[in-house]
């Protein structure tokens, strides 16, 4: 899908010459367009591509009509936000979206028209049968089934399966319980500037009206902020994590029990996981399982009482993973608990869709 309008440097002989549509890529390397450039996962789009050396002939950063005409920066230059419309995708190759579901739902299949390939940060397409949902150390190979649009999984799911995915090759996981302590980064840019905010605001006694969350967040935490369904009792996020895990996995037998709550961390998700094995599972296998598991470091240090945190998570690729232990509550011995934690910034979001972007052939192509 990456289409001959590359230009071939060797056609280009000076700068003079060049038509203007073609001014900004000189290179092979494909156009780059970010949707949500501004967002708190927008800015990690950047900031990882920069550090990983994404190829990037040119970067088209999109956001809504609020930021057109602000600036972001990439590799040292000024790059002006335009606003997201139906013919931003014309000479576009990857499109990485993260402005929520309503947007990709709107503008992915515009964009895969117009030639691009998306990596979509949000819900709206990951239970699509046709669209791959993908964490790369699980199912890569996933990634050429692709139509025009991968998914990119949600961040407690990836969390969770990062780790669990070595150890379920090995020894099926049956059934694993997920408890979550998600921090504010993962409702976005605003609901980190609300804990900043009501936090100052409590500890000078002053009053604050929660304006993104639904409960007040400074000193305090609740259940996941997203729906919740009346007849099931769970929430939004947590049948996300049930759904995805199944899929991801290929395995719809596993039983995956969540619960999903918002804690007054500004950035990086933990999870407490509890998983019951087909065979018999001792900390050891897990343990020598996960030291060799891609994207995965353990932190595990008894004598120190030093375990996964969000503030050691926060900036890392890897999935931090501690407190490995039998379940003392199945003497059959088939049960572990752990807890981990991840900067779900990065591998729940801007890091795992740029890997997944590393991977598209058409990438490998330009
Ligand atoms: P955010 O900080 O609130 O950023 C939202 C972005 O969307 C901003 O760049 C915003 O641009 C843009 N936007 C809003 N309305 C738009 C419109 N009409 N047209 C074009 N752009 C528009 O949110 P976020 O945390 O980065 O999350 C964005 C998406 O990623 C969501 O779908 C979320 O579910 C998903 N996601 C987030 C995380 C996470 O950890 N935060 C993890 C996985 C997936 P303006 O600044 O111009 O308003």
């Amino acid at each position: 899908m990456v289409r001959g309008f590359f230009v071939a440097c060797s056609m280009v002989r000076s700068r003079e010459i060049m038509p203007k549509e073609m001014e900004q890529n000189v290179s092979n390397d494909p156009v780059v367009a970010i949707v949500g450039v501004t967002g708190a996962v927008g800015a990690e789009f950047i900031a990882t591509m920069d550090r990983r050396g994404f190829r990037v002939g040119k970067l088209k950063a999109l956001a809504s009509a609020r930021s057109s005409g602000k600036t972001v920066s990439f590799r040292g230059e000024r790059v002006v936000i335009e606003e997201l419309t139906e013919h931003s995708f014309d000479d576009v190759d990857i499109t990485l979206f993260s402005a929520g579901g309503s947007i990709s739902r709107k503008f992915a299949p515009i964009a895969v028209k117009a030639g691009a390939v998306v990596v979509d940060n949000s819900s709206a397409f990951r239970m699509d049968p046709s669209v791959p949902l993908v964490i790369p150390e699980i199912n890569a190979n996933r990634i050429r089934d692709h139509k025009g649009i991968i998914a990119n999984p949600n961040c407690a799911a990836i969390t969770a399966l990062v780790p669990l995915w070595p150890i379920h090759q090995k020894n099926r996981i049956k059934r694993v319980i997920i408890s979550t302590y998600q921090a504010a980064s993962g409702a976005g840019a605003a609901a980190m500037d609300e804990l900043v905010e009501s936090t100052r605001a409590n500890l000078n006694g002053q009053l604050y009206t929660p304006k993104v969350m639904p409960h007040p967040y400074a000193f305090n935490l609740f259940s996941h902020n997203t729906a919740i369904d009346p007849e099931t009792g769970y929430n939004d996020e947590e049948t996300k994590v049930i759904k995805e895990t199944r899929k991801i996995f290929e395995d719809d037998r596993i039983a995956v029990g969540v619960t999903c709550v918002r804690v007054p961390v500004l950035r990086a998700h933990c999870e407490a996981v509890t998983f019951e094995c087909e065979k018999p599972v001792s900390e050891d296998q897990v343990r020598s399982l996960l030291a060799v598991a891609p994207g995965v470091k353990i932190v595990d240090d008894r004598a120190k009482n030093y375990f996964p945190m969000p503030v050691d998570a926060s900036g890392q690729d890897d999935v931090l993973v501690g407190r490995i232990r039998k379940d003392l509550s199945d003497p059959s011995g088939h049960s572990i608990s752990m807890f981990v934690a991840a900067d779900q910034l990065l591998k729940g979001a801007a890091l795992n869709a740029v890997q997944i972007a590393e991977l598209l052939p058409e990438r490998v192509m330009a």
